[in-house]
């Protein structure tokens, strides 16, 4: 993993290169920042950088022994904890004894999107933890000299999901580790940290990504086109799970819009039948958009309400409409105003999470067409 590899935050990347190469790395790092802001591949650039034998450029070179370990996520300096689902009669006590699993979620989902991890994981309803002995391996681990380079590196995955009395026996590691050794705490959430481990840390924040940046990265890393790229940052957020994710369907564009399009057109006739004909083929569990695609459409349909409300104001951020959006838009934006907009964009956020959250697509979809009807028919505020 390079620092290239991940979009914007140069601040913060000169900041992680300085360290190593005044030698002043401090034992503990907390990156700490929201879900979708590179962390977790800005500590493993970090750490390879670290374990580099020639970096150049501000870079790790890519050739030597080292940088093919990390690779091959098969060095031996180079330690992940992340919480799991402790399972005794599949003896999972550890991270380490889900290591194929953790490493497919690296090599398919480097952004790090948690809920692809209890996805992988098969967590069910139980919240995955770092566990007290992990903290055991954790403190064994430490004790033995590095094998191939001078620093043993623990990168620890939401370190916010560890338990009190894992967190109260690293402690000491945290603080004096052996020689050589660095803790990369990766959390999505700081405040919910133990603060006897947050105060033992160096702090790095991890702000969002500009749209500039997450364009250039789609631009030069994804491969899309300037267009396609400027679209999707402008829907992700400033998000790099959601650019990633819809990177990786930017042909859906046309369908979305089609069936945006029949979507509003009936919820403006008033049409609940058509629209539950609709919510039964989107949400159908063989058939239909499935989950990840579903959320991908009502991202769209998000934006789509807050590009028509702007259209609707005759200002900018334009750019992000295609030929044929703007055309729909010419002629539907101005059912989209100040007296509904927040409204739709809210329940539109709704319908996603709660989608995500695996409930009834078809309920969802439906219940929220028909708020949909409600909404577009509301007087202007
Ligand atoms: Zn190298």
């Amino acid at each position: 993993m390079r620092f290239s590899d991940t979009p914007g935050q140069e601040v913060l990347k000169d900041s992680l290169r300085r360290l190593a190469d005044n030698d002043t790395v401090p034992h503990a790092i907390l990156l700490s920042g929201a879900e979708g802001t590179g962390k977790m591949m800005l500590a493993r650039a970090f750490a390879q950088y670290l374990h580099c034998r020639r970096p150049v450029g501000g870079e790790p070179c890519g050739e030597c022994p080292d940088c093919r370990m990390h690779a091959e996520l098969s060095h031996p300096d180079l330690h992940f904890v992340y919480p799991i689902v402790k399972r005794e009669k599949e003896k999972i006590a550890t991270s380490a004894d889900i290591l194929p699993l953790w490493q497919q979620m690296l090599v398919e989902h480097p952004e790090m999107p948690s809920e692809q991890w209890l996805e992988i994981i098969n967590a069910g309803n139980s919240q995955p933890s770092i566990y007290v002995n992990e903290a055991d391996s954790i403190v064994q681990a430490d004790s033995y000299p590095p094998f191939t380079s001078t620093r043993k590196i623990f990168i620890i995955w939401r370190p916010e999901r560890m338990q009190t009395a894992a967190a109260n026996k690293l402690l000491k590691v945290i603080e004096e580790p052996m020689q050589g050794t660095v803790f990369i705490l990766v959390s999505d959430n700081e405040l919910q940290l133990l603060p006897t481990i947050y105060s033992r840390t160096q702090r790095f924040h991890v702000g969002s990504i500009e749209n500039a940046e997450l364009t250039e990265w789609l631009i030069h890393n994804r491969g899309l086109s300037e267009d396609e790229a400027r679209r999707i940052a402008s829907i992700a957020g400033g998000n790099l799970i959601n650019a990633s994710r819809l990177a990786s369907h930017s042909g859906e564009t046309e369908e979305f819009r089609l069936q945006y399009m029949e979507i509003m057109r009936q919820a403006y006739k008033k049409g609940a039948a058509a629209l539950k004909k609709i919510a039964d083929r989107l949400g159908d569990s063989k058939g239909g958009y499935g989950r990840e695609k579903l959320r991908r459409f009502l991202l769209y349909m998000g934006r789509m309400a807050r590009e028509n409300y702007l259209y609707n104001l005759g200002v900018g951020s334009l750019v992000a409409m295609t030929r044929e959006e703007e055309e729909f838009a010419s002629r539907f934006a101005p059912f989209i105003h100040s007296g509904n907009v927040e409204e739709l964009v809210k329940e539109t956020d709704r319908a996603r999470i709660d989608i995500e959250r695996n409930a009834n697509a078809k309920l969802v979809l439906f219940d929220f067409f028909i708020l949909l009807i409600i909404l577009i028919h509301k007087k202007r505020g």
